[in-house]
């Protein structure tokens, strides 16, 4: 075997390498099957962070000794890795962020806000998480441009068709999810970049979901802009990045001003840094960005396929058991779907399902999962959700079924 050939993906061996599985909750073996909300975090991210706080905690680009420079080492060797991993031309075009939120609010601020102007028209799809519409919202506002939802149609997919009636010459942005974390929908990106190209305006995605799923490539999708979050890729909280097209990062105002997005300050006039810099003003989150890395290295070890092989083993083991169930249907249904499983059962209300599957150790999502317009367009109040990962396995699927089963005689 060659020093660079994956490691062998073993769903047994995967579970030893994140350690909060290995716990009881309410009595019971947990089954963590809450991973759109959040990833859990294998041994080797919290090392990271455990050797940067214990060995070489120090601010970066700015001090003249040793600490800083190794801090500063692995803060950019970490920016390094995440663009590789996005296949960014640049590690310049990949800007620091708290996460998904922070990434969309930027694009809302530094784009849209100078760009818009009255009459012209933001696309969203209707299945956005509500970070993927507000920021959107408040930036029309202010320009007197409005904020249009695309419609699905049953299956949870974007209507491409009403898509295409939709762009023209007033449509100046389109902001979609790779991956809805609602419903598990896997967009199109590549096509809907290129619709957005055709009329001139800008796309953005938002691959909070996608990037857990999915090895992302910027430059084959066509975005002009990628947003996501270190927490739902096995990283810590607090991090996340935005990529972003030169010639538009380039042009935008910066989005904070403080220490580190400057070039020269003074009372007559202040310069800025450039990119990245430029959009990351005060210290970063050091220890986040070098966590965030390793577990993208954490990732790398493992081909990619075989982990997608699982994730869809799992849905499928997952719709298989649960059509079983009497009264539950799934909502949603895409064709191409990532490893996310929401459903209503007839006669019960979402939340009531999710606590009593928590007393048994089961952790599950319930409610409008942030996206108030898809529940409120398909009248419904939210939903039941079971998230999968790489380390979940069929048996943990088994567990989710006989508990629901038991639930349910309870609640009806
Ligand atoms: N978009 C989607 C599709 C998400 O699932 C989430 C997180 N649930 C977000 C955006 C927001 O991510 P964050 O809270 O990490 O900024």
């Amino acid at each position: 075997m060659s020093a660079d050939a994956p490691r062998l993906f073993d769903v047994e061996q995967v579970r030893q390498d994140f350690p909060i599985l290995h716990q009881e909750v309410n009595g019971h073996p947990l089954v963590y099957l809450d991973n759109a909300a959040t990833t859990q975090k294998p041994q080797c991210v919290i090392d990271a962070l455990v050797e940067y706080y214990s060995q070489y905690n120090s601010n970066v680009h700015r001090g003249a000794h040793a600490l800083s420079d190794r801090a500063t080492a692995a803060f950019e060797g970490a920016r390094r890795t995440v663009a590789k991993a996005l296949n960014s031309p640049s590690p310049k075009q990949l800007i620091w962020t708290r996460g998904t939120t922070e990434a969309i609010n930027l694009i809302a601020q530094c784009w849209a806000r100078v760009h818009l102007r009255e009459g012209d028209e933001i696309l969203v799809s209707m299945l956005e998480h509500h970070s993927n519409i507000v920021p959107w919202q408040l930036a029309a506002q202010a320009a007197g441009a409005k904020v249009k939802p695309i419609p699905l149609n049953e299956a949870g997919e974007i209507d491409l068709d009403a898509l295409r009636e939709m762009v023209s010459e007033k449509t100046r942005l389109i902001s979609v999810a790779h991956v809805s974390n609602a419903l598990g929908s896997v967009n199109p990106i590549d096509r809907i970049c290129a619709l957005a190209r055709d009329v001139g305006a800008i796309s953005v995605v938002d691959g909070a979901q996608g990037i857990a799923h999915y090895e992302v490539d910027v430059q084959a999708l066509g975005c002009d802009f990628y947003a996501f979050s270190g927490h739902k890729i096995f990283g810590p909280t607090g991090i996340g990045a935005l990529w972003g097209r030169t010639e538009l990062l380039d042009a935008m105002p910066p989005y904070q001003g403080g220490g580190e997005m400057i070039e020269s300050v003074s009372f007559d006039g202040t310069t800025f840094n450039g990119l990245p810099y430029k959009f990351e003003a005060g210290t970063p989150d050091i220890a986040g960005a070098i966590g965030l890395a390793a577990a993208f290295d954490y990732l790398n070890q493992f081909s990619r396929e075989a982990i997608q092989a699982h994730e869809a083993a799992l849905l499928d083991h997952c719709c298989t058991r649960m059509a079983g169930i009497d009264g539950l249907r799934r909502v949603g249904n895409a064709q191409h779907s990532a490893a996310v499983f929401s459903f209503l059962v007839d006669g019960t209300h979402p939340a009531d399902i999710g606590m009593l599957l928590d007393q048994q150790g089961i952790a599950i999502r319930t409610g409008h999962h942030c996206a108030q317009p898809l529940m409120s367009g398909w009248s419904i109040p939210g939903t039941a959700r079971a998230s999968f990962s790489l380390y979940n396995t069929l048996e943990e699927i088994d567990v989710l079924y006989e508990a629901l089963s038991k639930v349910l005689t309870l609640l009806r």
